[in-house]
This record gives C-alpha cells, sequence and structure tokens, in this order.
C-alpha cells in the first residue's frame, strides 16, 4: 500500500502528542517506528489504523484521503503486544476470525487458514488453545490472524515486548522473513533501535511528536540529522561547543569554517577515534595525547574510555591488539566527525 502522511498533528487536551509529522511509505516496506517512551509512535500508529482521530493533518492510502475511513474500512491488520488472542479460541478459529467477519465461504476459510498455519510453521496445532501455546507460538498465530484477511497494511506495535530475549531474536528474523514473503506494507513500533536496525528497511525516529530523520538504518546511523538522532542510535561522543574541542582541531581535523562551528554540537562515533601507544596509531603526527580512563570488554571488542584535554571520549580497540589498562598514555585520533550546526549537518572526514 502507497501511503502518504501530511502535515500530521494530534493533541490530547493541552498536549500535543504528534505535531506536524509527515512522511511516504512505498508498497511493500517494513518500516520501524522508532523512539523513546512517550514520543509519540502509538499514537501515530493508532491514527493510521482509524482508531484516533487527527486533530488536522491527512492520511492518504493509494492517494486517497481515509481520515474519516473506520478501520474495518482501511484494509489494515493488526498486532498489537496487548492484543492477545481470544482465550476460548483454538488456533484455527483464531486465525479464521476475520475471515468470518469478511463473510467468506467455510471452504475458503479452511483453505486460507491452513494456509497461514503452514505458513506460521504450526502444522498440527490448529485445535490447541493459546493457554496450550508458548508466547512465542501465541505472537505467531496473532500473526497469522492480522494477515488471514489478506490486509494491505500491516500495523505492528512492540509486538515482541512481552517475549523472553531469546525467542524474541528468533521471532523477529522470523517476522521479517514473512513480511518480505508475503509483500505487505508492513510498519512496526518499537522502542528497542537493535531490534529497529535488525528489521526495518526504513526506520523512522520519532522523539517528544516530531519525526527527527526517516531512512535506512544504515543512513540514519551514518548521517544522522540531529543531535538526538544521533544520540539515540548507537554509541555517541556529543560534545557541546567547539571552544573546548580546541584540542583536537588542530590535531585532527580542520573546520572549513569556523565560524559556523561556534554554535555546533559535534558527534564523533567510537569506531571513528583509534586510540592506542604511539607505534599503533597510523598517525602519530596529527594525534592528541589522552589518558585511559577504563577499559570495558564488550564481546567483539574493547571499550576504551580516553582524557583528553577536558573530553571523556569513548573509542573501540580491536581484540587483536595489546590490552590497554587504566592510566595508561595514549596517542587518540579522529578520523570523522559529525557537526550539528542549528538545521544543518556535516559529516566532515
Ligand atoms: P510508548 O513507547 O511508551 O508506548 P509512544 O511513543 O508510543 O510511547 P504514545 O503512546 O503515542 O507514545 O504517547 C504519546 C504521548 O501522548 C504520551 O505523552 C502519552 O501520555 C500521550 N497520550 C497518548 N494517548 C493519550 C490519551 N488518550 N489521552 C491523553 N494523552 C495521551
Amino acid at each position: 500500500m502507497q501511503i502518504e502522511v501530511r502535515n500530521l498533528k494530534k493533541d490530547f487536551g493541552q498536549f500535543a502528542a504528534v505535531q506536524n509529522v509527515s512522511f511516504d511509505i512505498e508498497p511493500g516496506k517494513l518500516i520501524g517506528l522508532l523512539g523513546p517512551s512517550g514520543g509519540g509512535k502509538t499514537t501515530i500508529l493508532r491514527m493510521l489504523a482509524g482508531l484516533e482521530k487527527p486533530t488536522s493533518g491527512e492520511i492518504l492510502f493509494h492517494g486517497k484521503n481515509v481520515n474519516h475511513l473506520p478501520p474495518q474500512e482501511r484494509g489494515i491488520g493488526f498486532v498489537f503486544q496487548n492484543y492477545a488472542l481470544f482465550k476460548h479460541m483454538n488456533v484455527f478459529d483464531n486465525i479464521a476470525f476475520g475471515l468470518t467477519v469478511q463473510k467468506k465461504t467455510k471452504r475458503e476459510i479452511q483453505e486460507r487458514v491452513y494456509e497461514m498455519i503452514e505458513l506460521i510453521g504450526l502444522k498440527g496445532l490448529a485445535e490447541r488453545y493459546p493457554h496450550q501455546l508458548s508466547g512465542g507460538q501465541r505472537q505467531r498465530v496473532a500473526f497469522a490472524r492480522a494477515l488471514a484477511p489478506s490486509p494491505e497494511l500491516l500495523l505492528l506495535d512492540e509486538p515482541f515486548a512481552a517475549i523472553d530475549a531469546k525467542v524474541r531474536k528468533e521471532l523477529r528474523t522470523w517476522l521479517r522473513e514473512m513480511i518480505s514473503r508475503v509483500g505487505v506494507t508492513s510498519i512496526f513500533v518499537t522502542h528497542d533501535q537493535e531490534e529497529a536496525v535488525e528489521v526495518a528497511d526504513e526506520i523512522m525516529i520519532i522523539n517528544s511528536g516530531r519525526l527527527e530523520q526517516k531512512g535506512t538504518p544504515w543512513q540514519v546511523y551514518k548521517e544522522p540529522q540531529t543531535p538526538f538522532v544521533a544520540s539515540f542510535l548507537g554509541e555517541s561522543n556529543i560534545l557541546p561547543d567547539t571552544a573546548s574541542i580546541t584540542g583536537f582541531e588542530a590535531a585532527t581535523f580542520r573546520l572549513r569554517d569556523k565560524s559556523r562551528a561556534k554554535t555546533a554540537n559535534i558527534l564523533i562515533r567510537p569506531e571513528s577515534i583509534e586510540v592506542g601507544r604511539e607505534h599503533e596509531i597510523s598517525n602519530p603526527a596529527a594525534a592528541s595525547i589522552g589518558l585511559v580512563k577504563s577499559v570495558q570488554f564488550r564481546g567483539t571488542l574493547w571499550q576504551v574510555e580516553v582524557e583528553v584535554g577536558h573530553h571523556r571520549l569513548l573509542a573501540h580497540r580491536t581484540l587483536e591488539k595489546e590490552t590497554l589498562k587504566p592510566g595508561d598514555e595514549v596517542a587518540v585520533l579522529i578520523h570523522s566527525l559529525h557537526l550539528f550546526h542549528e538545521d544543518e549537518s556535516l559529516f566532515l572526514e
């Protein structure tokens, strides 16, 4: 489904929960709405679903305004965290529910339900009741129930929130595969950045009712447009003003235009910082001197906290290199950074 959202707003009394949000979604895409709690993700999803009326703005499906269309006429399916299965119905009847509402024939319902059961890999469990299923299986059934009536848009609100960590990981890979196989346009809400990055084709970062950025996970990570996005997705060193970065400036980069840098925020990703003994550093002449404050093993790398001038920076160091320890004097080289200046974001290498 082709979706366009124009200047969408939602006020709850005096409180602006969603403020002037606009975006387009191409058919077949899997979109992650990501952001901190209370940011407005669920409210956006509910407006798309028709469960909440926008204060102003437009929602268009296939170019047609659906603002006044009730949920059941929008061609959407839901999987909500708390949208539990009907407890008194078995797997078959749960999946058949939407088809019965659509008044399909008995034969059509049977064919479709078994097709869905096969798709979700729960063959042989049609007669089971929800309490006889694991959390992961229940969520698969919820997914099949939403998909059975062939919606054009699937909306998922924190679909994995109630599931334990290991099953959750399996389920998200599974969901991604299912959605791409079925080809249905899907939007899911999450506050878990790892989940959004792993599952979504595109991420929309929502904060304080605003859309901060939309793009592929890699784009959003690599080219954050606001300091908020930079700090929310991945680990970052954010330095507030340029006066105090002069120590790095001479050694590691030249700001092209110093006047614009005056009110800038500077973001440096830990993987853009080389830290080590002088002989290990690619360009020791350009490096600054730093003092190691802490070293933490992070599974695939060392995370080193290093003090340079008045700043503490997190840097990454590969495992095969000699271990550093607190108190070591090291060379520090910054390879790239982002400069945020008012509405502008610049990437400098
Ligand atoms: P979470 O991840 O916690 O679900 P969210 O990003 O989905 O957060 P929303 O649930 O959309 O955020 O809520 C956005 C803001 O709007 C919150 O401050 C919330 O308290 C407020 N809000 C949501 N629904 C209502 C309502 N029916 N009446 C009043 N305020 C509401």
